[in-house]
């Protein structure tokens, strides 16, 4: 029996081409959706390595807080089982939101990439019409 090829996308080439910018070497392409089929360039974002894995693990930590159903009240039991595992909670979601943070500034270098690109694809008579109906500052 033959075997589907399974329908491999290159992510990596999709960024490039569509930011125009060369993907630094150490750097991984991230979904931001988590839905690795979705390949719009809004999806992805670039980041080092490093911060894409430690990504991956505040934010599975942060998805096992979330859903723990943990109360606010525990903060009170200090000594408790209940206590430990809020304050657990707490610095792990402080943990997240300072790496979610860091990737953030990624998606505004994409951004700024897409900017760029596309006043660069922007030529002649289009780009003085925009210019004249004040679309570029
Ligand atoms: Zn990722």
């Amino acid at each position: 029996m033959k075997k589907i090829p399974k329908k491999v996308v290159n992510y990596r080439k999709i960024y490039e081409q569509e930011t125009g910018f060369p993907i630094p070497e150490g750097w991984d392409v991230h979904h931001i959706d988590g839905d690795r089929a979705n390949n719009n360039i809004l999806n992805l974002v670039a980041l080092p390595s490093e911060l894409h894995q430690q990504y991956h693990n505040v934010a599975k930590n942060e998805c096992y807080y979330s859903n723990s159903g943990m109360k606010p009240e525990e903060e009170q039991m200090t000594d408790s089982e209940g206590g430990r595992f809020y304050d657990e909670a707490i610095n792990e979601l402080i943990k997240f939101q300072e790496v979610h943070r860091q990737c953030r500034k990624y998606v505004d270098v994409r951004n700024y990439q897409i900017g760029e690109e596309r006043m660069h694809q922007l030529k002649g008579d289009l780009l003085r019409e925009i210019i004249r109906r004040g679309g570029v500052k």
